[in-house]
């Protein structure tokens, strides 16, 4: 009896001491510091900057995949006008014009040694103009906002970087080192203007130091139980592939089928490919994430996210019904299209389904592929690989450029919590991947969930003082260069 009570007490003994770890780390998973915040206020013309942007959405600079479609007068048309927007910008930096409608400022500075690149693109996705509000090329203001395609899709950032560096070379400013301003016309069709500034970069020796493109921005409501604003800046992005699969069959009337179809075949085939998902990788981008984020959460969220070592399996769970959080964590299949026979009484002799898939920094191409053909495991299907990229380079977090973008977006978006993620889109800057491990994703606005939604939607908009904070955010980061 005595024995059982040492067992017990024993028992007793190390789960109080289990419990008792758990909520210690959770207490101590506090948050960490937080970048050095600029109190000093920027001077520039917020109304000038609001007036160039609503001229550039007037521009149609509307790319296609199909080149035809595109109105080259348009393209033309905005880059005629930025002298007189960014006289300035004009007057100091020097333009080179690279194919495919690539536009390469330098600004040049003290020194030539440690560069930084400011990204953008002014071309713009096409509009369904029926299902807006306002027409999507006036640039119409009202009650504060300003509507048009491109408003946030990324003719905010181009003005921004334009409007800053045209303001501080205004005041006499010259930075510490040259930085270059890189914009693509063709960005919204995977164009080759980022390339072919990168192929300068590289036949130039040009290495730079830091770069910043469109990517994460200051978001609510990204993270379980963190109420307050955040500033997402993206360390890498997921590599995309499409992947179709596809049966040939004898066709045949639809009257005597065998037993199964090719698109009973291939329904099988997805149900195996949905039913075992991608394995889970705590890459660096997500841990920095939970790392940063987590240690703002509620208590409870703090006890899971302090002791995932224990909890593991709550993040499992949660990742089950797919979302945001799962696409963090894993390489994501999501099967878009299919097609079968012309008409309801034939077999198909060919069936096929396209999934598009996300890459997880931790997996490639070859290795996706090779996953998905043994989970199939039917030599009837073939598989074919259609546009692809594989993950980003990761880029660094400790070190002197990550801080001047932390600071510059902490210092202008006073009270939000600045933290690395995983971009799931995929941007121009992922070709500067093989140049430069210090490219940071960040589009300079505070977004809700709703103007989010109108980026590649209807009635694009963007709020007249996000338009100054834009030009706020690129001076107080020019500032640093
Ligand atoms: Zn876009």
């Amino acid at each position: 009896m005595e024995f059982l009570y040492v067992i017990l007490g024993s028992f007793l003994a190390a789960f109080l001491l289990f419990v008792a770890i758990i909520l210690i780390r959770a207490a101590v998973f506090r948050p960490k510091a937080q970048p050095r915040i600029d109190e000093e206020p920027v001077k520039f013309d917020g109304d000038a900057a609001v007036s160039a942007l609503q001229q550039l959405i007037r521009c149609k600079t509307v790319s296609y995949y199909d080149p035809t479609l595109e109105d080259d007068a348009e393209f033309e048309k905005l880059i005629a006008l930025l002298p007189t927007l960014y006289p300035e910008v004009y007057r100091v930096c020097t333009l080179l014009r690279l194919p495919d409608r690539a536009l390469l400022f330098c600004w040049p500075g003290a020194e030539h040694t440690a560069p930084s690149v400011m990204m953008a693109h002014y071309d713009v996705v096409p509009v369904e103009e029926k299902g807006w509000e306002k027409p999507p090329f006036e640039g119409i203001i009202e009650e504060g906002v300003l509507w048009g395609r491109g408003a946030l899709d990324t003719k905010v950032t181009f003005n921004g970087v334009l409007s800053a560096a045209n303001a501080l070379i205004a005041e006499g400013f010259v930075p510490q080192q040259d930085v270059y301003f890189a914009f693509s016309g063709g960005e919204e069709v995977n164009g080759l203007g980022a390339p072919h500034i990168v192929d300068y970069f590289k036949e130039n020796g040009i290495t730079p130091a830091l770069v910043v493109d469109e990517g994460g921005a200051v978001v609510e409501k990204v993270f379980p139980g963190v109420d307050r604003p955040c500033g997402m800046i993206g360390i890498a992005e997921k590599g995309m592939m499409n992947l179709t699969l596809s049966v040939a069959s004898d066709g045949g009337h639809a009257s005597a089928p065998l037993a199964h179809t090719p698109i009973g075949e291939l329904s099988a085939a997805v149900c195996k490919v949905e039913n075992d998902p991608f394995p889970m990788h705590m890459t660096t981008p997500a841990a920095g994430m939970f790392d940063t984020l987590g240690r703002h959460s509620t208590f409870l969220f703090r006890v899971i996210f302090a002791n995932l070592w224990c909890f593991g399996w709550v993040l499992r769970q949660i990742c089950k019904k797919g979302g945001e959080i799962n696409a963090l964590l894993r390489t994501t299949v999501a099967f878009t299209q299919a097609s079968g026979s012309q008409a309801p009484n034939v077999i198909p002799p060919s069936a096929s389904v396209t999934a598009n898939m996300r890459l997880n920094p931790r997996d490639s191409v070859e290795g996706a592929m090779a996953r998905i053909e043994g989970l199939i495991d039917n030599e009837r299907i073939r598989l074919e690989l259609g546009s692809h990229m594989e993950p980003s380079p990761i880029s660094e977090v400790s070190c002197p450029a990550w801080e001047k973008v932390a600071s510059a977006v902490a210092s202008t978006w006073k009270g939000c919590i600045v933290s690395p993620y995983l971009m799931m889109q995929c941007s121009d800057s992922r070709h500067y991947g093989e140049i430069s491990n210090h490219v940071y994703r960040f589009s300079a606005m505070d977004l809700t969930t709703e103007e989010r939604r109108t980026i590649h939607g209807n009635n694009e908009r963007v709020r007249l003082e996000a338009v100054k904070r834009a030009v706020e955010f690129y001076i107080r980061l020019m500032k640093q260069c």
